[in-house]
């Protein structure tokens, strides 16, 4: 084996892939019982296809990334859209990321366009510099819509304040003057139209990669000999965490199917910025375009504990980051990648991008070696 490659998500499958591809014997091993990491899909019990770690759309600009994806998977057209329900008690929605249409319902007002922008001129904050998402956010569209839709949601979904968050993480969100209600305006934007789960299945199958899951870094560590290991995992984690723990925000799931009922909400997610111990329910049918009679829903609950789904982006866990990322610099055979190995607030596109990135590192600086076609691979297990 050239390469042991750990996880078998968008991180380790993208450059198991390319290593393969330029003539590499590679491992993947992953110690959840499926490949796709957290973009994983399945058919429920009731056969709806849901995404088991929460709601993942794909979008991006990069030609590149689409480009390469699309030669695993066909695509499906989809636009996101997002409601936001500030008030529970009187259930009204208004689209998410601010626009006209949201201005104009929540104040009973008819503003065009410009309207809108003078609007938001009269009641933003200006900060200078802006350095936390607290900034961010009061400085586009001031404090009370700030407190409607994003300050309990922040709470919410990281236990700490808008203003203890770097301003990158409130950046996701524009503010529209216009009446665009997509939650992103990327360039691409669809989903695998077999979902994650086969699309992976298909970047993983090639004779040169092995793929073996429900299994441990630390059980296969020292018995593989190999020239390079590749690591999506927490680098904390990878270091036994000897500088301390680098945070991270999990969620817990809680998925429903409702039967016999065709459509549960008008979009794909509906945002509850203050209102529930959740932040938002997504409905899969939206995301799939499936027709079934009965549907499925996703709860998100964020907590403190369990599986590390966000690095929590401020300076104080980037400064600890750095610490692991100057140890990370100094392996020679041993490389880091993904939401996880790099500690950063990536989507898809991004790991998929920062995995070519990678494995045209590591292919330009090795010797090519012949590729390995003729032996097939045992057929890759997709879930226990
Ligand atoms: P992962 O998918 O986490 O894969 C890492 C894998 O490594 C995991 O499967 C894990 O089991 C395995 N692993 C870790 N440690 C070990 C170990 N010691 N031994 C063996 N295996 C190990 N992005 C978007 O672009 N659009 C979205 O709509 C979107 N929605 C999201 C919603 C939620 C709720 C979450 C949490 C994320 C969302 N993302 C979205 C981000 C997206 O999930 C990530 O960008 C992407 O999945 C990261 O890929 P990765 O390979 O770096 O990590
Ligand atoms: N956010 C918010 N209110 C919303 C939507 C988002 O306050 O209705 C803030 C919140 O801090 C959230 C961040 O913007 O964590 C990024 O939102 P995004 O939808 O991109 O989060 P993800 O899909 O990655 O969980």
């Amino acid at each position: 084996m050239d390469c042991l490659i750990v996880g078998a998500g968008f991180a380790g499958a993208v450059c198991a892939r390319e290593l393969a591809e330029a003539g590499r014997q590679v491992l993947v091993i992953d110690k959840r019982d499926h490949i796709a990491g957290n973009a994983y899909d399945h058919a429920d019990g009731h056969g709806v296809m849901v995404h088991r770690y929460g709601p993942h759309i794909f979008h991006t600009n990069s030609e590149r990334v689409f480009e390469h994806l699309s030669r695993f998977t066909d695509w499906r057209p989809y636009e996101h859209r997002v409601l936001a329900v500030p008030d529970a008690r009187c259930e009204l929605a208004y689209p998410m990321p601010i626009n006209r249409t949201t201005i104009n319902k929540l104040y009973g007002l008819d503003l065009d366009e410009a309207g809108v922008a003078a609007f938001l001129d009269k009641v933003r904050e200006p900060r200078d510099p802006i350095k936390t998402s607290e900034d961010v956010v009061l400085n586009s569209v001031g404090r009370h819509l700030c407190n409607k839709f994003f300050r309990g949601y922040t709470k919410k979904q990281w236990g700490i304040d808008l203003s203890e968050l770097s301003g990158g993480v409130a950046a996701r969100i524009p503010t529209r003057t216009n009446d665009d209600d997509r939650y992103f305006t990327d360039r691409f934007q669809a989903m695998p139209s077999q979902g994650y789960t086969a699309m992976f299945q298909r970047l993983l199958v090639h004779p040169n990669i092995e793929v073996r899951v429900g299994v441990e870094y630390a059980d296969v560590s020292p018995q593989t000999d190999r020239a390079m290991t590749i690591f999506s995992g927490p680098i904390d984690e990878y270091y036994g965490h000897r500088f301390g723990h680098l945070p991270y925000r999990s969620l817990r799931f809680e998925h429903e199917h409702l039967p016999g009922v065709a459509q549960y909400q008008d979009v794909g997610t509906v945002n509850f910025p203050n209102d529930h111990a959740y932040t938002r329910i997504t409905e899969f049918k939206h995301l799939s375009g499936q027709t079934h009679s009965g549907t499925s829903i996703v709860r998100e609950y964020p907590t403190a504990e369990g599986d590390p789904y966000y690095p929590i982006p401020n300076p104080a866990n980037e400064t600890l980051f750095k610490q692991y990322e100057a140890l990370a610099d100094a392996e020679t055979r041993v490389h880091f990648i993904g939401r996880l190995g790099q500690y950063r607030y990536y989507n898809m596109d991004q790991v998929v991008a920062s995995a070519l990135a990678l494995a045209r590192k590591l292919i330009d600086a090795a010797p090519q070696r012949a590729p390995m076609a003729t032996q097939q691979r045992a057929a890759m297990p997709m879930a226990a």
